[in-house]
């Protein structure tokens, strides 16, 4: 491409960003196209020639863009948010410009130390304890998946990735724990088997008595406890696990506390939201995802360790080609991880944090905390409509409940889900509660204001009313 094609549609792109942001209110949320639809209307064979760039342009228009499901929809409230902003897409442009490798502090020095700094101010953000280190991974499944290598280690002194792991390890986590922890317990060596699904209370929070109990059983039956997965923040509910009671239990027996606040860590940025903080001080590691809900595009997942001496430990090898004349000055991220190439993405952090100030992230914060108690607060009062999970963030479990007992309750809310979805007009997804079908409403797209939700209320009403005119149940 010649320098002047690329600066035509550089300004172009910008252009077609700057009216998607102030547009994707007119599409429908979720993409309705057919599985294959998009695959039969590309060729099944890559170009021999070079293609004009209008045409690439024009085909990801009409193409590609059918087929987006648009995650910055203002009515998105499905899964979490995963957020872009303006700040975080113009530092993007400039990270893929530069093109670094950011694997060692000399194949950028600025990437190796903005990413220090910034993750510094990240740690004071969030009120997390001094004695926290942060490194960026690309996602929460990543990070956790280090911090249950790095308590493998530690458990067995170091041991286990010199001779392999010798002796069963046991994981702790909430029955309400999310996926990412099962693969990583699967995949570190520790099996399934010996993952320990702790119960919950009312509120889908983990009972530490009952994580003690096993704990103890597993011991008394000769197996090795190695780490606590607590979550603050589940995927389900947004339940929060009690740190300070977890964390004690953790200390007396030796074990790992990872901390996983994939979403609600965000939150943490907000003084009054601190309280999910308490007993932070016992985390041997954390992490949340910038990516969810402090508007920095995916991806970008912010790991914190109490002990980086460990985690590199885990992590360091030594080839000869890497070694550079500042090892022991600087730090290389490409020891605090799985991969070695690394993306540049403290700078979209740095543009983000910088752009909007830290309060005015926690205005928006708080603006979606607001909605969402505001929508609690109409489940609540609306008889036909029952709330099924605690409401501590932006996030509210809720179904339909025509009061004609609990059977075929599941199909309704089920059919509803798609009438709502159908519409277009907004976007839910559900999950499931001690066995029941819930819908879930999550407040934290960057743009969503009162009147989305607010007109996601009048829809889910609208067919709910229909559903139960219709439904012969
Ligand atoms: C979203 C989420 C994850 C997974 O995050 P990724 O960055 O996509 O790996 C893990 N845990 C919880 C609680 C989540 O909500």
């Amino acid at each position: 491409m010649d320098k002047e094609t690329f600066r035509k549609f550089g300004y172009k792109f910008v252009d077609w960003v700057a009216d998607y942001f102030e547009e994707v209110e007119k599409y429908p949320v979720c993409s309705a196209v057919k599985p294959g639809e998009i695959k039969d209307r590309l060729p099944s064979s890559p170009p021999l020639h070079a293609e004009r760039m209008d045409t690439i342009f024009d085909d990801f228009d009409k193409i590609i863009t059918p087929g987006i499901t648009h995650w910055q929809h203002p009515s998105w409230f499905a899964y979490f948010p995963a957020n872009n902003s303006p700040a975080s897409v113009l530092a993007e442009i400039l990270t893929a410009g530069v093109g670094a490798q950011c694997m060692s502090w000399q194949t950028s020095p600025a990437a190796a130390e903005l990413e220090e700094v910034v993750m510094g101010w990240l740690r004071q953000m969030l009120g997390l304890p001094d004695g926290l280190t942060g490194v960026i991974q690309d996602t929460a499944s990543t990070a956790t998946l280090c911090a249950l290598l790095t308590a493998r280690e530690r458990v067995t002194g170091f041991k286990s990735n010199q001779g392999g792991l010798r002796e069963p390890l046991v994981v702790y986590s909430s029955d309400q724990t999310h996926s990412s922890i099962e693969k990583g317990v699967k995949i570190a060596g520790f099996g399934r088997e010996n993952l320990r699904l702790v119960p919950t209370d009312e509120a889908y929070a983990m009972i530490p008595d009952k994580l003690e109990e096993a704990v103890r059983q597993d011991k008394k039956r000769g197996l090795k406890p190695a780490c606590v997965v607590a979550t603050l923040g589940t995927t389900s509910s947004t339940a929060i696990d009690p740190l300070a009671d977890i964390g004690r239990i953790c200390g007396k027996h030796g074990l790992w506390l990872h901390v996983d606040a994939a979403f609600a860590g965000s939150a943490a940025i907000l003084p009054e939201m601190r309280w999910m903080l308490e007993g932070a001080e016992f985390m041997d590691s954390f992490v949340f995802n910038p990516h969810k809900w402090l508007f920095t595009n995916f991806d970008c997942s912010a790991y914190f360790v109490k002990d980086p001496a460990a985690l590199i430990r885990t992590f360091e090898i030594h080839p000869e080609y890497l070694k550079t004349g500042h090892d022991s000055q600087v730090k290389n991220y490409r020891d605090w991880g799985i991969q070695l190439g690394r993306r540049f993405r403290a700078l979209k952090l740095w543009f983000v944090i910088r752009s909007y100030g830290v309060e005015g992230l926690r205005a928006i914060l708080r603006e979606h905390l607001r909605l969402a108690k505001l929508f609690k607060s109409w489940v609540e009062e609306d008889e036909r409509f029952e709330l099924m999970a605690p409401v501590p963030l932006s996030l509210v479990c809720f179904r339909l409940n025509d009061g004609r007992g609990e059977a075929g309750l599941d199909e309704m809310n089920k059919q509803l889900l798609e009438k709502i979805n159908a519409s277009g007009a907004v976007y839910l997804t559900h999950t499931s509660l001690r066995g029941r079908y819930v819908l879930r409403l999550a407040i934290g797209q960057r743009t969503t204001q009162e009147r989305h939700v607010h007109a996601a209320w009048e829809l889910i009403k609208r067919e709910a009313e229909e559903l139960l005119k219709t439904s012969n149940r």
